[in-house]
């Protein structure tokens, strides 16, 4: 299965990533570090949410 993913989304989730290495976790420090180098957050996360609303998880990694 390949999704495909306009640039704006993936920065958001190599963002995300290597934010990782510094929390471990999804506390709130992690949420607000990735807030303060990435302001408009919370669209992108509107829009992943919106594209991938209705792909099927379940056999992704067949
Ligand atoms: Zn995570």
């Amino acid at each position: 299965m390949t999704i495909a993913l306009d640039r704006y989304i993936a920065d958001m989730i190599i963002l995300h990533e290597v934010c990782h290495l510094i929390y471990a976790n999804h506390a709130d420090e992690f949420w607000n570090l990735m807030s303060a180098l990435m302001p408009d957050i919370e669209e992108r996360k509107k829009i992943l949410k919106k594209v991938t609303q209705n792909i099927d998880f379940r056999n992704f990694y067949s």
